[in-house]
């Protein structure tokens, strides 16, 4: 429930139309959350198909359900997927190469070792961890054309890049029907669809980390992803007295504790915005802000545990009156 507040929370924009009519809107629970879409001059049958789309990539790439191509591929060690799931694994693992394995798809007996996927949350030895890791090496996935091969021992997980996927796919589908202008959310995985009907900029909120009744501040996107990964969207305290989240350093084997809480990652396509978030929250600010320098083609605002905010110059963030973080531009 506390979840579903804060996702209906997220969305500060959704009434301001300029005199439109009304979109048509659509909620619905898919990939373990609650997804809100939102278009204008659309019907709600256009909706549901893209809420489809959603369905399938679901049904295609989770885990956890016996049915799925990525399931069969974990218990297999390979095989045959379809052409989408090839697709959006090609995509992963380009990001799992360019973030230098920050994202790693291959991490998922790490996450699962930690109770992630069962919530039957506990703390594994360092001796566990590392064992687990000698199988998390995206570099040898062997993928062509429609056959993947898996190396003994190996498992993955597109839960780091899905959501973000299928709101880009969700959009383009809709796009497609005529749609110029909408919001889909996906769970905190924002996709715009131009921009408001009466031309302004959609306005996303991000959430403070740190208190779930607050955000952090705004961030104004036309057409664009704003992708937000945190600590706080799925964690455990254990009996040491510590929070673990779900989002892992694969140089470790242990959630990642690298000084950022949360990550927002804003530009056109929201696999790479999903998939990016995920690996800037594994870098830690200094990281992160290099990788920006050498591939300025997104935006990003940064919460550090150290009460900072760092921003990139073109992105447009409006920080919340008494919110206590520092916000940090970062020079072009
Ligand atoms: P996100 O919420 O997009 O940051 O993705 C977090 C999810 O991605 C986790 O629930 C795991 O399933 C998976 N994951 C965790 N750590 C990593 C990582 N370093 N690289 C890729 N996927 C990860
Ligand atoms: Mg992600």
């Amino acid at each position: 429930m506390k979840r579903l507040c804060v996702i209906c929370a997220l969305i500060l924009s959704l009434t301001a139309c300029g005199g439109s009519a009304a979109p048509a809107k659509l909620d619905f629970f898919a990939m373990d959350t609650v997804m809100e879409f939102s278009a204008y001059k659309a019907s709600e049958n256009l909706l549901a198909e893209a809420r489809d789309i959603v369905m399938d990539i679901e049904r295609r790439v989770s885990t956890t359900r016996e049915t799925s191509e990525i399931y069969a591929l974990n218990r297999d060690g390979g095989g045959t997927v379809s052409p989408e799931t090839a697709a959006l694994l090609d995509t992963a693992l380009s990001m799992c190469r360019v973030t230098g394995g920050a994202f790693d798809v291959s991490i998922y007996p790490v996450v699962r070792a930690w109770g992630f996927t069962t919530d039957e949350y506990r703390v594994p030895s360092y001796d566990e961890t590392a064992a687990l890791l000698e199988h998390v090496d995206y570099a040898r996935i062997r993928v062509s054309g429609d056959a993947v091969t898996l190396p003994d021992g190996m498992e993955i997980d597109l839960g780091g890049v899905a959501k973000g996927y299928a709101g880009r796919e969700a959009a383009a589908y809709l796009r497609r029907h005529g749609v110029t202008s909408g919001l889909l959310n996906l769970g905190g995985n924002v996709q715009t669809i131009g921009s408001k009907p009466d031309g302004t900029a959609w306005r996303v909120a991000i959430r403070d980390p740190n208190d779930d009744t607050h955000y952090a501040g705004i961030v104004e996107i036309r057409d664009k992803a704003a992708v937000t990964s945190g600590g706080y969207e799925r964690y455990f305290t254990a009996d040491d007295g510590q929070t673990y989240w779900h989002i892992m350093d694969p140089a470790t084997g242990r959630p990642a504790r690298n000084g950022v809480i949360s990550a927002t990652v804003i530009a056109d396509d929201g696999a790479l915005c999903d998939a990016l978030s995920t690996a800037l929250f594994v870098m830690g600010a200094e990281k992160a802000e290099r990788f920006w320098r050498n591939h300025p083609d997104f935006d990003m605002a940064l919460i550090t545990d150290d009460g900072e905010i760092l921003v990139t110059p073109g992105l447009t963030y409006e920080p919340v009156e008494g919110v206590p973080y520092a916000v940090r531009t970062l020079e072009a």
